[in-house]
């Protein structure tokens, strides 16, 4: 209807960032789908407090009270008749993490919610976002176009100009840029599989932008300066021109296209994420410990909040290249002796490692797993090796690397398993090798020892995997035991070190009274208790049949990711019940991938568990979820 009307949305604050402003777009001498569709590029709201005073000022005043009156951030859609303002819809907007989390706080702040409305304000799964890397501000950057900030975080991808290709190359393990002149929803699969997306046309409310938001990722959008060709494959930028395959960065914090690759730092947390997660620290119950196989793991667990290691996963730290060599050559001794000789030269590397863990962690717990994997997962890859041999015979090789590689080959060939998972995995090689896991005990007292020398606090705890039974544990038990005892004689110095068990096959559950009487402590294993439950092989179900059968809806969630508390969860209920019944205080932990999911935490929580331990980047999702747990609970209660 001429140039004194118009249209736009808006939010009250900032869907991006929380920060408490109009923000939006709008078009005059436009139609709503004009907008959103991408079709022309909006101008932002604030230009229409000059263009339009008055209309702009009533938009504001509406904002307001709308907003006080849902107490929640609104995401207004308005048109323009000839100057006069009309609202069309309200509801309550979208939002990234990090404007989730400062909204949440800021309300708290100006009256309108309480603190534990804040807590429930925001979504465990998506702080996750705010944990992702942004651009080192130090680092040289050849900014080539600028874009609409559509979705906070940055990345560094090659370019591709079709979704159909991001979906490949990020399946063979790249990491690709989506460069589009816009989105649409035929386009979701290469926005999965992309690191960040970048369109050409649109605003913050086109498609690219609201999916992108959506899913935490990098989006850069309405950049008007890219000039995409498709069938030639490339984009210019200026005199810049970037072919498909050219690696490119963009920040969908502050809008900018990048050529090439530039530093990342690591995430920092907000004000008003610590203090969100603050107050859930106050409500929560749970405890939240992280998985961390490294000091710098042990270390940045803290910094979100870890209140200790729940489990150090010791076999990765036999996956050293450094170390591999002489892992090779404990694996190959065929006797005792000559297998002491390499376990004599990892000891002081392992002890290493576990002081430097218990040191970044000095003070809290840290649970140190004795080693788990089958033992030819250290081996090479049969098939290769045959190969290789092959070749040197029929080059006339060297006669004694053709003997060596053959012997390795015969051992490999002999520790072959059929299924690995239920193999010779575990507890089960510290009951054929027990000089393996003397070896690992010795490494984790004397480190324990020698922080306590200098002044620290550890509090080291010993764990035994894949247990099936009180007497397979007690026997490892004694074994630690002795382990301790002998390092106790030659340090004079006397340690109470808990030793404890995971709990992640069916038969230990349903044990659990029996193997309570002779562990310190439970860890639930619920990945290896997911696959024995339910038979699922957890290297192989998620890839085959598992999608089928959630679109079968005979399985409503994947269970390795979302705890199945029907099957799963009962034997971790039961598993509870009698551990208990003969050790009331017994401490209940869970180390499986479903210690950082926030439905299984609310699980983990009504069963009563002392704490969940997950991936460092999970803790802040953990606490969060822990305290919603609390507070989902007590309104069920009131209900
Ligand atoms: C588990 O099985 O849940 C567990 C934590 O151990 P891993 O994943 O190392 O087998
Ligand atoms: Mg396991």
């Amino acid at each position: 209807m001429g140039e004194n009307s118009g249209t736009g949305v808006a939010f009250t604050r900032s869907p991006a960032t929380g920060e408490k402003a109009l923000y939006g777009e709008y078009l005059m001498n436009a139609q709503g789908e004009d907008v959103v569709a991408g079709i022309r590029t909006p101008h932002p709201i604030s230009m229409l407090k000059e263009e339009m005073p008055e209309t702009y000022e009533e938009f504001g005043r509406v904002a307001s009270l709308l907003e006080k009156h849902y107490r929640d951030m609104q995401d207004l859609e308005f048109t323009i008749e000839h100057g006069r303002l009309y609202m069309l819809q309200t509801r309550s907007g979208k939002r990234t993490a990090a404007a989730a989390v400062k909204a949440a706080v800021d309300m708290v702040g100006e009256g309108l919610i309480s603190k534990e409305e804040a807590i429930t304000r925001v979504e465990a799964a998506q702080i996750d976002q705010l944990l992702h890397p942004r651009i080192d501000p130090n680092s040289k950057t050849e900014v080539i176009a600028k874009g609409l900030p559509a979705s906070p975080g940055a990345a560094t991808g090659k370019v591709v100009f079709d979704a159909d290709d991001a979906a490949a190359k990020a399946k063979d393990g790249g990491k690709v840029i989506l460069v589009r002149t816009e989105t649409t929803p035929d386009d979701i699969h290469g926005i999965v599989a992309a690191q960040g997306i970048l369109t050409s046309r649109g605003g913050m409310t086109s498609h690219a932008a609201v999916v992108a938001r959506g899913m935490g990722k990098p989006c850069v959008c309405g950049c008007e300066a890219l000039l995409i060709n498709y069938n030639a494959k490339l984009f210019r930028a200026g005199a810049v021109e970037v072919k498909e395959g050219d690696l490119i960065s963009i920040d969908g914090t502050t809008g900018s296209v990048i050529l090439g690759e530039v530093k990342m730092i690591a995430p920092e947390l907000s004000d008003e994420f610590r203090i969100l997660l603050d107050w859930a620290d106050q409500i929560r119950r749970l405890g939240v410990r992280a998985n961390a196989d490294t000091p710098l793991d042990a270390e940045r667990s803290r910094q979100f909040g870890a209140e200790g290691v729940g489990l150090c996963r010791t076999e990765h730290m036999f996956m050293a290249s450094d170390r591999l060599p002489i892992v090779h050559e404990m694996i190959m001794s065929e006797t005792i002796e000559e297998r002491t000789v390499a376990l004599d030269k990892l000891l002081p590397m392992q002890q290493g490692d576990f002081y430097g863990i218990l040191k970044a962690m000095d003070g809290l717990p840290v649970t140190i797993r004795l080693l788990d994997p089958p033992l030819h997962e250290f081996l090479p890859n049969t098939e290769e090796l045959a190969i290789e041999i092959a070749k040197l015979r029929l080059t006339n090789g060297d006669p004694g690397e053709i003997e060596r590689k053959d012997a390795i080959l015969r051992r490999a060939r002999q520790l072959h398993e059929f299924n690995p998972m239920l193999g010779h995995r575990g507890c089960r090689l510290g009951v054929t090798h027990p000089e393996i896991y003397a070896m690992q005990v010795r490494a984790i007292i004397q480190a324990t020892a020698q922080l306590l020398h200098e002044g620290y606090h550890p509090e080291t705890e010993i764990m035994i995997p894949v247990v099936m039974s009180a007497i397979e544990l007690k026997l490892l038990r004694t074994q630690c035991e002795e382990v301790l005892q002998s390092v106790e004689q030659e340090t004079g110095v006397h340690l109470e070190i808990p030793i404890g068990t995971m709990i992640e096959l069916p038969r230990a559950c349903v044990t659990a009274d029996e193997i309570g009487k002779v562990s310190d402590f439970f860890s639930f294993g619920t990945n290896d208790l997911t696959q024995t439950t339910l038979g699922f092989s957890r290297d192989d179900a998620e890839g085959k049949f598992i999608p089928a059968y959630i679109e079968k809806k005979i399985l409503a969630n994947n269970p390795f990711a979302v705890l199945d508390r029907d099957g799963v969860g009962k034997l971790v209920k039961m598993a509870c019940e009698l551990g208990r019944s003969v050790s009331p205080e017994i401490k209940l932990g869970i180390c499986g991938e479903h210690g950082g999911d926030p439905n299984s935490i609310e699980f983990f929580h009504l069963t009563g568990l002392t704490y969940v331990s997950c991936s460092p980047f999970r803790v802040p999702v953990a606490r969060l979820a822990a305290a919603q747990a609390v507070l989902r609970k007590c309104i069920a209660i009131e209900e």
